[in-house]
């Protein structure tokens, strides 16, 4: 493994998988090491290199997604990082399947939103026969309804013939997270392993649904483990790669593992974007918990993000997504809007009316 600061140009490493990287050529594991673990003060240098990967697949378009939770909690796997898991103590929402009206009705709300792909997802180690009679018709509604809309499913481990049910039904995606190395998996989940999850992606594969597989980061695992997982995603050929970070629910097992920071996040992304360049990158989970500020120069890693909320948690309020994608000169993908919008205006001058020359305390 080459050291940063013991010679090494980071510069040149940078520009070495960029070009790769424009080339669709597989960067080498000390490349994507190196840059999970460059410093803090180099990290504009990392970002500038990975946006030029961005911007030459996707130009400065971001494709927004909306979630619909179809079924909430009660799940009988023991995912350490998931609160819908057996026995988290977890105050969530938990429900059981909702009726298709409703569904279709979420995620006509999302597509009102400005979102080109609607993600159904439902809790559960996998669907039964009847489960995917029950999404394929909501899936129906959908496409019907929105047919430029993508609609993927995220219903857990499929069995035979599943896959093949949902892509006639109009699915377009499916997506099943790699989540961590494989070595890993048995430190985050002892009801399946990464075996079936990898065999998975590739039921959905082979029945003609576009892979979405990704990563959760800042489960404890190492930067090795972070350059295994995406390079094994690599070999999948997924299109999309959701980048979780960690959302530490208290009640789970995983609920203290506070170890993201928005520089590392960045990295994190920087580092999958050179491992998977023309995949569409998705920010998902956690990105305002761990970003907070920083959101904004995510947007030069991945091109695309989950618009409200999350399964569980609450995300950041629609229109302030909209308002960060315009305010940083991206467009969102499938609005005609391409320039950069000016975002001031008389209504962000407020007068100062306290403080100094006032009886009101100062803004301090
Ligand atoms: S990640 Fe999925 S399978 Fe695992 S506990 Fe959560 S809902 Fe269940």
């Amino acid at each position: 493994m080459m050291e940063r600061g013991a010679g090494v140009d980071l510069l040149a490493i940078l520009n070495n998988l960029t070009t790769k990287a424009l080339s669709g050529q597989k960067p080498t594991y000390d490349e994507a090491l190196t840059v999970l673990r460059s410093k803090d003060d180099d990290l504009m240098d990392v970002i500038a290199a990975a946006f030029r990967v961005r911007r030459c697949y996707f130009g400065k378009r971001v494709k927004l997604n909306f979630l619909v939770n179809l079924k909430s909690g009660l799940c009988p796997e023991d995912c350490f990082y998931c609160s819908q898991r057996r026995g988290s103590d977890t105050e969530i929402l938990k429900y059981t399947w909702l009726k298709p009206d409703e569904a279709v009705a979420l995620a006509g709300a999302g597509i009102s939103g400005g979102a080109r792909r609607v993600c159904l997802v439902a809790s559960g180690r996998g669907p039964t026969d009847r489960d995917i009679d029950r999404v394929a018709h909501v899936i129906g509604a959908i496409k019907t309804a929105h047919p430029k809309v993508e609609v993927c499913a995220c219903l857990g481990l499929l069995s035979d013939g599943q896959a093949a049910r949902l892509r006639a039904a109009g699915a377009d995606a499916y997506n099943h997270n790699l989540n961590t190395a494989g070595e890993r998996y048995p430190s985050i989940c002892t009801t399946h392993t990464y075996d079936d999850r990898v065999d998975t992606v590739r039921r959905a594969q082979r029945a003609g649904l576009s892979p979405c597989s990704g990563i959760i980061a800042g489960m404890g695992e190492r930067d090795e483990d972070l350059v295994d997982v995406a390079l094994a995603l690599r070999e999948l050929t997924p299109d999309s790669v959701p980048v979780n970070f960690l959302i530490p629910f208290a009640g789970t097992p995983l609920g203290t593992e506070w170890n993201l920071t928005p520089q590392y996040c960045l990295r994190i992304l920087a580092m999958v974007r050179f491992v998977c360049p023309d995949a569409e990158v998705r920010l998902a989970g956690g990105r305002e918990i761990h970003l907070g500020s920083m959101q904004p120069l995510a947007l030069y890693l991945a091109n695309s993000i989950f618009l409200g909320d999350y399964l569980t948690s609450e995300g950041q309020e629609s229109h302030r997504d909209l308002k960060m994608i315009a305010e940083a000169g991206f467009t969102v993908e499938g609005l005609d809007s391409t320039k950069p919008v000016a975002v001031g205006g008389p209504e962000r001058v407020a007068l100062r009316q306290r403080g100094a020359g006032t009886d009101l305390p100062p803004n301090a």
